[in-house]
């Protein structure tokens, strides 16, 4: 198996690391309701997608 030569110090280890954070999840709002929706994506919410078209109806009266 491959081996390092020399020991990566804690400061290059962490150089290398500074790169690895995770960004924040892209999250827009639905023209329809208004609600946080994930973009393209059928908002969870109210079932619009694309404007005004209805893809998924969700009933929120059961
Ligand atoms: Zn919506």
């Amino acid at each position: 198996m491959a081996t390092p030569k020399h020991k990566t110090s804690k400061s290059r280890r962490n150089m290398r690391r500074s790169h690895d954070a995770l960004g924040s999840n892209a999250f827009h709002e639905c023209p329809n309701c208004g609600e946080l929706k994930r973009p393209h994506n059928v908002c969870p919410s109210c079932g619009h997608y694309d404007k005004r078209e209805v893809v998924a109806q969700k009933t929120t009266e059961e």
